[in-house]
């Protein structure tokens, strides 16, 4: 097994049963894997850390998720929405923390006066900044004008997870209706390259019925779509979703921690020079889970800066850390952890998608 995968990891391009056998391996293999691919990141787009400061800005969602617990189903939720004050103050602290950028990110809502919100803010922060704050958005799908709209006003990257890439899964973990449809998700990321914004999607790893096979399909799905960002993490149980009846046949949590690390370590070797994010799902499986993706190739860190009152209302899934004000997210606490994980953070910078360069040359 040893020499398969010092074999298989020689080798120039990877084939989908060499991916499984890096999927399926074990301590001593994954972690010659880990070696590769943190070199394959310092080669192609250094040992920088970039942060983007995290504003979850409301958890109001028009969406029915199966595995979200915000999902607009669930009636244990206190629903809420930051006032405009408050987002401009935490891009302010973000700015002057010299963290370069920051995401907005918010359950999905389509009406006008959403999107007119969202495209004010996008100025303001811009206006605010002087121009500098990089900003990227995760707010679901929207209309192509909408993606338009607010590119225009300073959006420069955009994110949007495919959840996964096999059509029937999709199925199976969103409501049958027309506003849960794997194609429209498509040509949601479709329409965002379009525009021009530096594309981000990932997946959730460990869901109910998700293969290895379809692990395989998701990283073929993010090299073939040529995206610029990544964010994958463990998907996690929570307790008032549909999806919890499955909870017996899940992976447990430390084998899904190992799967999106190899997950990581795979995207890293096939793309060599996107920015990876290491994603709080990780943190709350293992206190320490970011460091360890940014040690084996992941470079963005997105440290949680919305306002602490209103972080236990943002419960994707159980056992969501940084509920508590964000200690483990102070400027000084960041820096000694990225180090301990053999890298630096790169301060007052967009720290943009090295590929999004490269394709642009192209
Ligand atoms: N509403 C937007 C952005 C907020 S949700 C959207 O859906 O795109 C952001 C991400 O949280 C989703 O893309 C999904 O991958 C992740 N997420 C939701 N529920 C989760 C769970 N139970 N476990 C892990 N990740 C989850
Ligand atoms: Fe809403 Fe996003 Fe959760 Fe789906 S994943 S229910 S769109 S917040």
């Amino acid at each position: 097994m040893t020499n398969i995968t010092g074999s298989i990891l020689s080798q120039e391009k990877l084939s989908d049963s060499d991916i499984l056998v890096l999927l399926s391996s074990g301590m001593e293999d994954r972690n010659k894997m880990y070696i590769k691919s943190a070199a394959i990141r310092d080669t192609y787009v250094g040992n920088k850390v970039f942060l983007r400061g995290l504003i979850e800005f409301s958890n109001i969602c028009s969406k029915n998720c199966l595995y979200c617990g915000i999902r607009a189903g669930n009636t244990n939720v206190h629903r809420y929405n930051l006032e405009d004050e408050e987002v401009l103050e935490a891009a302010m602290y973000a700015f002057e923390n010299h963290f370069g950028s920051i995401v907005l990110q918010s359950g999905e809502r389509d009406d006008r006066i959403f999107t007119d919100r969202v495209d004010s803010l996008v100025k303001r922060i811009k206006n605010l900044s002087g121009g500098k704050l990089g900003i990227t958005l995760s707010m679901g799908e929207q209309t192509e004008e909408t993606y338009r709209r607010w590119f225009e006003s300073g959006a420069h990257r955009y994110l949007l997870r495919i959840e996964t890439s096999n059509p029937d899964l999709y199925r199976r973990i969103h409501p049958d209706n027309a506003k849960h449809n794997y194609k429209e998700r498509l040509d949601s990321l479709i329409n965002i390259k379009k525009i021009g914004y530096q594309v981000g999607t990932g997946v959730m790893i460990g869901l109910p019925f998700q293969t290895m096979e379809d692990l395989v399909s998701d990283l073929r799905f993010m090299q073939n779509f040529d995206i610029d960002m990544v964010g994958m993490g463990p998907y996690i149980e929570h307790v008032d979703t549909p999806l919890y009846q499955y909870r017996d046949t899940l992976l447990p949590l430390d084998e899904r921690f190992n799967l999106t690390m190899k997950m990581i370590a795979l995207i890293r070797i096939l793309m060599k020079d996107v920015n990876i994010a290491a994603t709080t799902a990780l943190q709350a499986i293992d206190p320490m889970g970011r460091e360890k993706a940014i040690k084996i190739g992941a470079n963005i860190m997105m440290p949680n800066i919305t306002p602490a009152k209103y972080r236990s209302d943002y419960k994707l899934y159980d056992n969501k850390p940084c509920i508590a004000e964000g200690a483990d997210d102070c400027a000084g606490c960041m820096e000694a952890r990225v180090k301990l994980a053999g890298a630096e953070i790169g301060y007052d910078a967009w720290g943009d998608s090295k590929h999004f360069e490269n394709r642009k040359e192209i």
